[in-house]
């Protein structure tokens, strides 16, 4: 069968990264990038370190707007679906180019594929939450990092099959570990050692678009005891310079520019803590048993604050130093899958046949 997939920014080239080889060696892929992040260091650096192969169809559509951005995605995948006639259409996670991809399949009458179907966080102010829910009661196959994920679907009496594959960035990180655990010059280039500094992501929109949300977080990382390394987002970083805080976050938190996934990885597992408004950071984080203090109120990750290993703050710094201050968990139940999630999404995709 042929399989158009959509992918558009730097999470979604992680999850292809699980899925693409599998699913290239029993059926044919068109991979379509929308070009929503389409620098080297948020796009091509993850196709390169993570083997994704390079995208057969390059859309352009990047800044603007979410409704903009939406539209145009859809704009120029409305006659690329037509022309490619694909069996099904596969998208991940929950972007715009995840729901601009589910609506152009919907448009063009192709079965939809969510990967990472059903998390929800129940917080309808953030854009991603919109956006799974969305994708999630257009799609046929709904396939679900966790036993939870299939819990929202039949509550909200999706229309779409849903199965239990395991999460694919599991897959990823357990295929990285080796590379990541001895990757010492990543350390070193930084100054770092083990176990002995924060790394610190943040780019919700609701985080950093308000400048006084913006202030806030930078007294949080001030407040923070242990040395900082803040790997910035394009958006973050300007929002920052345009609120005039850039100078202070750069006494705060050593500030470097977004990092490939195997650097990220590297400061990720040798981290003492992280603190994040990620999505994926969160989950990686429990992977790699590094404590996650999560800068937001609600997370679809539920089983990782649950399981002790993340603690959403907000961006209260005495939340956050509260948090720190927690010894680790004395366990770590395997709570997103064995690592084989990919296998598990092309064995799905055979269902639609
Ligand atoms: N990541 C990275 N470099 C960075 C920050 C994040 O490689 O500087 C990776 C991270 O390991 C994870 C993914 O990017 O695999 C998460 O992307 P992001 O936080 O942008 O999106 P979200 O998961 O919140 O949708």
């Amino acid at each position: 069968m042929r399989v158009a997939t959509i992918v558009g920014n730097r999470p979604q080239f992680v999850k292809a990264a699980a899925v693409s080889a599998p699913l290239r060696r029993r059926h044919d892929e068109v991979l379509i990038h929308t070009g929503q992040h389409h620098d080297a260091e948020l796009s091509s650096v993850f196709f390169e370190e993570l083997d994704v192969p390079t995208p057969d169809r390059w859309l352009g559509v990047a800044g603007g707007d979410n409704d903009s951005q939406l539209s145009r995605m859809r704009v120029a995948l409305g006659p690329l679906l037509t022309e490619l006639a694909p069996d099904a259409v596969l998208v991940y996670g929950d972007t715009n180019s995840t729901l601009a991809g589910a609506l152009a399949a919907v448009d063009a009458v192709r079965p939809l594929v969510h990967v990472e179907a059903g998390m929800r966080s129940f917080d309808t102010t953030m854009p991603e939450e919109r956006n799974r829910v969305l994708t999630d009661q257009l799609a046929a196959l709904l396939l679900c990092s966790t036993g939870g994920a299939i819990d929202h679907l039949r509550e909200e009496g999706v229309r779409g099959e849903a199965i239990l594959v395991g999460d694919v960035m599991v897959d990823v990180a357990r295929a990285m570990s080796e590379r990541v655990r001895s990757n010492a010059p990543a350390l070193k280039r930084l100054g770092l050692t083990s176990g002995g500094y924060l790394l610190t992501t943040l780019h919700r929109a609701a985080n950093v678009d308000d400048p006084e949300q913006l202030r806030t977080f930078v007294e949080l990382l001030e407040a923070l005891h242990d040395p900082v390394v803040l790997p910035l987002h394009p958006r973050t970083r300007a929002r920052l310079e345009a609120a005039g805080l850039a100078g202070r976050a750069a006494q705060a938190a050593e500030l470097t520019p977004p990092l490939g996934y195997l650097e990220f990885a590297t400061l990720l597992y040798h981290a003492k803590a992280v603190l994040t408004d990620s999505g994926g950071v969160q989950k990686e984080a429990y992977l790699a048993a590094v404590p996650c203090i999560t800068l937001r109120d609600r997370t679809e990750w539920t089983e990782t604050v649950e399981a002790g290993w993340n603690t959403l703050v907000g961006l209260d710094p005495a939340a956050a130093l509260a948090a720190l201050a927690q010894p680790k968990p004395a366990s770590r139940p395997e709570l997103y899958g064995d690592g084989h999630a990919g296998e598990r999404v092309v064995a799905a995709l055979d269902k639609l046949v």
